[in-house]
């Protein structure tokens, strides 16, 4: 008889790494480096098993799929690979003259030990290696716990993973909420989280049992704000892009269109222009259009369809799970489009009489993780900079800011806490020791 062996209960998952952390394994630097490059041998072998899976969970084109998730991985760990030596250098720190003149003090990045991944499903690749990469780069042993709501992806990486990276120290653990629920208990010494703010807040609660440090990556609404003195065809354009990559289903993506009444009117047409250029006048037809999740993120999204005049889109099919890219015009604030994160391809258009108006609208709501401005004048682009907040800001293209990996990713407020890529994950993956030497002669 074939029988399959149980799988591994998440208390001795975490005990292991425990104890293979503990012997040093992951701490040298050509650990680590392997363990990086193994991961970049991982999506080129196997880029296509991963894309196959992206494209069943979420009907990803293979060109997005690349894009956004196996060539932006790559990205990251091409990255880290020239520049960890430089940035895991010890620091030295100025003496203060009482120490005397011998005394020295720098410091040193320690790896945290045992850390834990958690990824959502709307980049369920990407979401869940980019973190991985800061991790192993920062000499941690990593438990990672893929989305059950991306099964696919989630089965390709339990799969491939463990082929290619170190499993005395690297493990998946799959499943939904009992199996999140038991591994939250286990000691962590850091958890990475991805996902939405409800959840957030039981990983939270469930860290602090242990004084675990956390990393919340959320979302919520991000605005766009258009100056009436942009060119109003190339906002349409990138706005278009943006919003509707990956159907709508982005963190970052532009949740909303902010401007005024004129403005407004003026971008309707552009909008509808640009949305057929990109994926034709029906977009179901379009290889390059995604599709919405499940049926249940399908029914919520339909059901804030009639929250605004369709000026483009609005067509549905469930059997498909398709939600056509459809702009809203004439929407109120207090519609039920306006509540929530969208999270899918219905693009609203709120109106403000002017900027202070915008602003005020902006900062009477939970801090967005990205702010889009498009505005050619400079106060206005000042103004917007220095009186919101938000985890990021992009002036004339949205999404774009993380695929800097020089910048620091993360939200603040409503839209997470911490940040990571490139340094900012060794800065989130480590502990940064301070060291005073007092030569004893
Ligand atoms: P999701 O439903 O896949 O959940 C994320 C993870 O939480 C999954 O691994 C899931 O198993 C786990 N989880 C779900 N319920 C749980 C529970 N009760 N206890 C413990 N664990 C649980 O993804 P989602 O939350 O629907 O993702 C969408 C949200 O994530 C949006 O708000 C989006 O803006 C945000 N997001 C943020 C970023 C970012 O980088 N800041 C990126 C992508 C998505």
């Amino acid at each position: 008889m074939n029988q399959q062996p149980a799988p591994e209960q998440p208390a001795d998952v975490v005990a292991r790494l425990r104890a293979a952390f503990r012997t040093g394994r992951t701490k040298p630097l050509t650990w680590r480096t392997t363990q990086l490059r193994r991961l970049r041998e991982m999506l080129t072998e196997r880029g296509a098993d991963l894309a196959a899976a992206l494209h069943a969970d979420l009907g990803k084109s293979s060109t997005e799929a690349y894009r956004t998730e196996i060539d932006f991985t790559i990205r990251e760990i091409d990255h880290t690979l020239d520049h960890l030596e430089e940035w895991l250098r010890p620091e030295s720190a100025p003496v203060p003259a009482h120490l005397g003149a011998d005394a020295t003090a720098w410091t040193q990045y320690d790896p945290l030990g045992v850390v834990l991944v958690i990824a959502p499903w709307n980049y369920p690749a990407q979401l869940l290696l980019a973190p991985v990469v800061g991790a192993l780069a920062a000499g941690n042993a990593v438990v990672v716990k893929p989305s059950e709501l991306a099964p696919a992806t989630s089965a390709a990486l339990a799969r491939l993973l463990p082929e290619f990276l170190d499993t005395e120290t690297f493990a998946v653990v799959e499943g939904g909420v009992p199996e999140t629920t038991a591994l939250l208990a286990e000691r962590f010494d850091h958890i990475f989280y991805t996902g939405n703010g409800v959840v957030g807040r039981i990983v939270m609660r469930a860290a602090a049992e242990h004084l675990t440090p956390v990393t919340l990556e959320l979302g919520g609404k991000s605005p766009a704000f258009v100056d009436p003195d942009a060119d109003l065809a190339v906002v349409a354009d990138r706005l278009a892009r943006g919003k509707f990559l990956n159907a709508g289903q982005t963190c970052v993506a532009p949740d909303y269109v902010l401007t005024d009444p004129e403005t407004a009117a003026a971008l309707e047409p552009l909008l509808t222009k640009a949305i057929q250029a990109v994926y034709g006048t029906d977009a179901s037809a379009s290889g390059e259009y995604g599709r919405i999740v499940n049926e249940r993120h399908f029914d919520r999204l339909t059901g804030l369809l009639d929250s605004g005049r369709v000026v483009v889109g609005g067509d549905t099919d469930r059997s498909q799970k398709y939600i056509a890219p459809t702009v809203l015009a004439d929407v109120d604030p207090a519609s039920p489009v306006m509540q929530e994160e969208i999270f899918g391809p219905i693009l609203p258009i709120v109106t403000v009489p002017d900027l202070d108006g915008a602003i005020d609208f902006i900062n009477d709501r939970d801090k967005p993780l990205a702010l889009y401005v498009f505005a050619e004048s400079r106060t206005t682009r000042d103004r917007l900079a220095a009186e919101t907040s938000s985890g990021g800001l992009g002036y004339g293209l949205p999404l774009a800011h993380l695929t800097v990996s020089d910048l620091p990713f993360g939200g603040v407020g409503e839209s997470g806490m911490g940040n990571y890529h490139g340094r900012y994950s060794i800065e989130t993956f480590s502990h940064r020791k301070a060291i005073l030497n007092k030569p004893l002669g």
